[in-house]
């Protein structure tokens, strides 16, 4: 397995700490409010990443955190925490927004058809191995207490900034003054593992800690609970490229200052999905994206998935309705195809472990699911029985997750399925005028083996899905 790694900006032949084993951690979601579109587009990236190490017969483990306390609205350290944000704007609990979007969060997940991560540990479930991460970096001196705050001492750690690896003093200055106004801080960088005061004193979820009643930083719930449940060594953490800093920049640099040991090896970064002239997709551009949207306008969910899939995770993808027009239909298109392979007749094993291994190859070379669909395409133009090719189809599609071998539903077959049910209507009123009530007949079954029941009212002949 090949893979670009951001810490060494370099394809690596991936080692995990322990052979066979992949170890991989996800931030999750700030569940505040619906994921957009863009924040799936890194999930769908990383499921790939996901089945593409399954596929090549790695042991998986995948953690995911739900942050449902202590994201601010900005990432450093300043402004309202987004799940106090969420609960004000609909006038209820903040417990009850984090319950109400991380289930709507895994019903996109679902429609997506994402594999469940292994574990999901939501931030609130832990606090008391916060406050032990937090005591052990105050002990070793890679924290200090300021203004009724804990915070990160950066300027302990020689490379902070090894994860962006770029010049010190050039991120030096890169760090907005106007962003922090933290005057705890003895660094700039410098970050918030605990809070008992900020500006902000109507937090609603706070817990008793060595420092008084309070509620932790953001970037310590990936620390720990990556932690907790993959040991001390991680082989591959995944986030979208905003990530990058101060979030993960922030999660090395405690995690190993507690540690007393590089923690983990390979860090995966899916580009962002961004829209024309506005840039990065976020929840406060535009329209707000999400799947439920894009469903109500009558896309397939995975219709989306496989727009994504087109791209590479490491570029910039454009999103617009055209493109996702085009590659709606080039969807139905293919699942049609592929769902009306026969199974009848008996499988060439050696074509299917040729196309295997193809298959295999292009996914394994750092995710590149355009040339997997190239093999997928040139596997359905092969010279082999449909029983092979349904075959092929089915093992890609562990990867895919495209439901290619399920009949698509008969809306979705017919794009032009109204004007496919109108000139039924006018060709039977034709039989019943020429008394052939035998072809009306007829035409009525054939509308009703598609799932469309016609009545004849005063106003006319009706129809509708069935
Ligand atoms: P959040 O819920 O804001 O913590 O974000 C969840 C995930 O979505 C993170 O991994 C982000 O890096 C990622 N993300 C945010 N915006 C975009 C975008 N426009 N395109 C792709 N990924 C994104
Ligand atoms: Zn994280």
């Amino acid at each position: 397995m090949r893979l670009y790694n951001t810490a060494s900006r370099l394809i690596e032949e991936f080692k995990p700490h322990e052979e066979g084993k992949a170890a991989i951690y996800t931030c999750g979601p700030t569940v505040y409010h619906f994921a957009h579109i863009g924040n799936l587009r890194s999930y769908i990236c990383e499921d790939v990443l996901v089945k593409t190490m399954l596929y090549a017969g790695y042991d998986v483990k995948r953690v995911m955190n739900i942050t449902d306390v202590g994201h601010l609205s900005s990432d450093a350290d300043t402004g309202e925490d987004k799940m106090l944000k969420g609960a004000k704007r609909e006038h209820t609990t903040v417990l009850d927004i984090a319950d109400r979007y991380t289930k709507a969060f895994f019903a996109d997940f679902n429609k997506l058809n994402m594999r469940m991560p292994d574990v999901v540990e939501p931030a609130t479930h832990c606090i008391p191995e916060f406050i032990n991460m937090i005591e052990v970096l105050l002990d070793k001196g890679y924290a200090y207490q300021a203004g009724e705050n804990v915070y990160f001492d950066t300027s302990k750690l020689d490379k902070y900034y090894r994860l962006s690896n770029q010049n010190e003093d050039d991120l030096k200055v890169g760090v907005r003054d106007d962003v922090d106004e933290d005057t705890n801080k003895r660094n700039k960088t410098d970050f918030v593992l605990w809070f008992t005061k900020s500006k902000f004193d109507d937090q609603e979820l706070k817990w008793d800690s060595p420092w008084g009643k309070g509620y932790p930083g953001w970037h310590i719930e990936c620390s720990c609970i990556g932690i907790k449940h993959l040991g001390e060594y991680m082989d591959i953490h995944c986030g979208g490229v905003d990530n990058i800093f101060p979030h993960h920049t922030n999660e090395i640099a405690q995690s190993e200052a507690f540690l007393g040991h590089p923690w983990c090896r390979y860090w995966f970064h899916v580009h962002h999905l961004v829209e024309k002239d506005k840039g990065k997709m976020s929840k406060s551009s535009g329209e707000f994206l999400t799947v439920s949207l894009l469903e109500e306008k009558g896309y397939d969910p995975l219709a989306y998935r496989y727009f994504c899939l087109q791209s590479h995770y490491r570029k910039p993808l454009e999103f617009s309705y055209e493109v996702l027009d085009q590659m709606s239909d080039a969807y139905k298109k293919l699942r049609k195809r592929t769902s009306e392979l026969s199974a009848d007749g008996e499988v060439d094993e050696a074509v299917f472990e040729e196309y295997r291994n193809k298959f295999e190859e292009a996914l394994t070379d750092d995710l590149n699911t355009s040339s997997g669909f190239t093999v997928l395409y040139d596997a359905l133009k092969a010279d082999v029985n449909d029983a092979t090719k349904r075959k092929m189809v089915e093992s890609f599609d562990e990867v895919f997750s495209l439901k290619l071998l399920e009949p698509l539903a008969v809306e979705a077959v017919d794009s032009d399925l109204e004007a496919f049910v109108l000139a039924k209507i006018e060709e039977r009123a034709q039989a019943k005028k020429d008394k052939d009530f035998a072809k009306a007949d007829a035409i009525r079954d054939e509308l009703l083996a598609k799932g469309i029941a016609i009545k004849d009212t005063r106003e006319g002949v009706k129809w509708e899905k069935i």
